[in-house]
């Protein structure tokens, strides 16, 4: 059978995929290909708000892109590129307006305006959001955009491999999770916007499906990768649970208490106190539970209580219903047990401004790109943001190129493609060992929050790239059924084998990176070192495993200084 050909195949539903998609359709026809229907991507779950300098409410007056831009460079701690940065920041407020005009229901001030609430390591409220449920709000007008502009949706298809030939992209090889059978598509251009890799730790606000698989299949295929070792820990996810409680929390005034009912950040970002950025927060209340003042040696509180019931229901309804059900708590009488949890992954696929990656006709944007907009640590509100700008760069670029080259994949490659990928894809499916999937995944996430998580030092990262070996040959062992139809044991497989290889790259490059910048803090070199680590990591798949060098960091206005709060 012909594969199925679209000049540009889009890999994803989330924010990303769906703004780049759009924009192709301006140009040529393109289709979305994804594992969960795109309203159910990871993009619905965001909470606090996007960020554009919008300057809507009186303590906003004065916000400019270029103080945007500062914040989010300084926020990174001097690892974003910086000429990234400024497109991120111009055209935020183009991309924000469009949601509007295309019908997202952001909440107003009382003129009419979208409303505007502060975030962590912003000078300005800059943040716009629709109570907390902004990224639901958001995901649903785009998703209407899509249905509108007829672009062709194919979901239950989880993408096992891209087809890459001479350096050039080809196509790709998808799994219908409802029949289990492969399926072929052809294509000119390609655009992954997969989203994060949250889920290779055991404590994280991501959604299950967070694989990074995406990552794994650039990297697979010859693509770098950047900057993988700068995983952020959202400060308050809920204990246990680590569902997120959004930062708009802190930035409608809440309070951070350890056990004594001290309001611990004073001591480390006394301007800024909770609203620092999260690296910072994260690592405050990491500290507070070490050093035997969080409750019960396990978790600290987030008090809402001083808001009152007017402001919590107008503004963080979701967070009240959060509480209530999940814990049988109401945050408008009671204090909210929180701990930090890995929450976005800032490194990703390298790629330029335009989504571009070292393979030809593949781009990337999103979560599962780096562009790079957040370096080291990402700010609060920018990555909802960065799905959008640069959604829409890639879609544009893709478009570009696919209406001047061809698809190399003939009906004779394709054939070999084929067979090639059913083999890879059997192999797995066959596993007749005694290890069982779930058990390797555990493992791994709790090797990863213990020894590659909020502190690491030298030995612990030693011990972690071992025992994900360990986990490697184990996964060998593994036993996965052979059934067909939605066949999620063969998922799980197939996303436990993306995540160990990933997670050897963020715990070698961690175990390299021998300083302390935004997220990731060296125990054993707690400052940060611009003679020697002012650069990204990169990542490519070499023969005998992971090969890893460096390049320089894009500077134009802002030149890196210490970083106070
Ligand atoms: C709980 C939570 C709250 C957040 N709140 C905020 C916030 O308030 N503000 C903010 O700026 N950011 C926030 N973020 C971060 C932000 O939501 C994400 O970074 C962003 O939405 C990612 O969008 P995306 O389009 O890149 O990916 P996603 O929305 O994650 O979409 C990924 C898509 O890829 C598809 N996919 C993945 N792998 C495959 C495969 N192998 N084959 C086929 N399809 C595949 C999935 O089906 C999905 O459609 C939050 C994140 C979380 C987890």
């Amino acid at each position: 059978m012909a594969p199925i050909f679209h000049p540009v195949l889009v890999i994803g539903g989330g924010l990303a995929g769906l703004r780049a998609a759009l924009e192709v359709k301006k140009h040529c026809d393109v289709a979305v290909i994804s594992m969960v229907y795109p309203v159910r991507s990871h993009s619905c779950a965001a909470q606090g708000g996007i960020n554009a300098s919008l300057g809507n409410v009186p303590e906003g007056r004065g916000d400019t892109w270029e103080k945007h831009a500062y914040d989010t460079v300084k926020g990174s701690d001097f690892l974003a590129d910086q000429d990234a940065v400024e497109i991120l920041a111009r055209e935020a407020p183009l991309r924000v307006y469009e949601m509007e005009h295309w019908g997202t229901p952001f909440s107003r001030t009382p003129e009419g305006r979208i409303a505007q609430r502060p975030f962590g390591g912003a000078e300005f409220p800059r943040t716009c959001y629709a109570e907390d449920t902004t990224g639901h709000a958001l995901l649903q007008t785009m998703n209407e955009q899509a249905v509108k502009n007829g672009i062709k949706v194919y979901a239950e298809r989880f993408v096992v491999s891209l087809v890459v030939r001479d350096k050039k992209v080809a196509g790709l090889i998808a799994l219908n999770r409802l029949t289990g059978k492969l399926e072929t598509y052809a294509a000119n251009a390609v655009v992954l916007s997969t989203g994060g890799a949250g889920r290779i730790y055991a404590e994280t606000t991501n959604s299950l499906i967070m694989s990074g698989y995406g990552i794994y299949l650039a990297y697979r295929a010859g693509a770098a990768l950047k900057d993988m070792e700068f995983m952020q820990f959202h400060p308050t996810s809920l204990f246990q649970i680590n569902i997120l409680l959004t930062e708009g929390c802190r930035g409608e005034g809440g309070y951070l208490l350890n056990k004594n009912g001290d309001r611990f950040m004073a001591w480390c970002a006394p301007k800024s106190m909770e609203l620092a950025p999260r690296d910072i927060v994260a690592r405050a209340i990491a500290t507070e539970i070490l050093e035997g003042r969080g409750v019960n040696n396990e978790y600290v509180y987030l008090d809402l209580r001083h808001l009152g019931e007017r402001i919590i229901e107008e503004r963080l309804p979701g967070i009240r219903r959060l509480c209530r059900s999940f814990i049988g708590l109401d945050p408008v009488h009671e204090l909210i047990p929180v701990e930090p949890a890995q929450h976005y992954t800032m490194g990703g696929i390298d790629c330029n401004v335009n989504g571009g990656t070292e393979i030809k006709g593949l781009y990337a944007a999103g979560e599962c790109a780096c562009v790079s907009v957040h370096g080291a640590n990402r700010l609060g509100g920018n990555s909802l943001l960065e799905t959008l700008v640069f959604g829409k760069r890639a879609g544009e670029s893709a478009a570009a190129f696919a209406m001047h080259e061809g698809s190399d994949m003939n009906k004779s490659s394709q054939d070999a493609i084929e067979e090639e990928y059913r083999k890879a894809v059997e192999k797995i499916k066959g596993r007749e060992g005694k290890e069982k999937i779930a058990s390797i995944r555990n493992d791994l996430g709790r090797v990863m929050s213990k020894k590659v998580g909020i502190f690491r030092k030298e030995n612990e990262l030693e011990e972690a790239v071992e025992e994900i070996s360990n986990l490697s040959a184990r996964f060998e062992n593994v036993h996965v059924s052979k059934g067909t139809v939605y066949n999620l044991e063969l998922i799980n497989a197939l996303d436990l084998e993306a995540m160990l290889a990933l997670a050897e790259i963020i715990a070698r490059g961690a175990l390299l990176r021998k300083e302390s910048r935004g997220s990731h803090f060296r125990i054993d070199y707690p400052e940060r070192d611009d003679a020697n680590f002012l650069r990204h990591t990169i990542a490519r798949l070499a023969p005998g495993g992971v090969k890893i060098e460096y390049r320089g960091v894009a500077i134009t206005k802002f030149k890196p200084e210490k970083r106070v709060y």
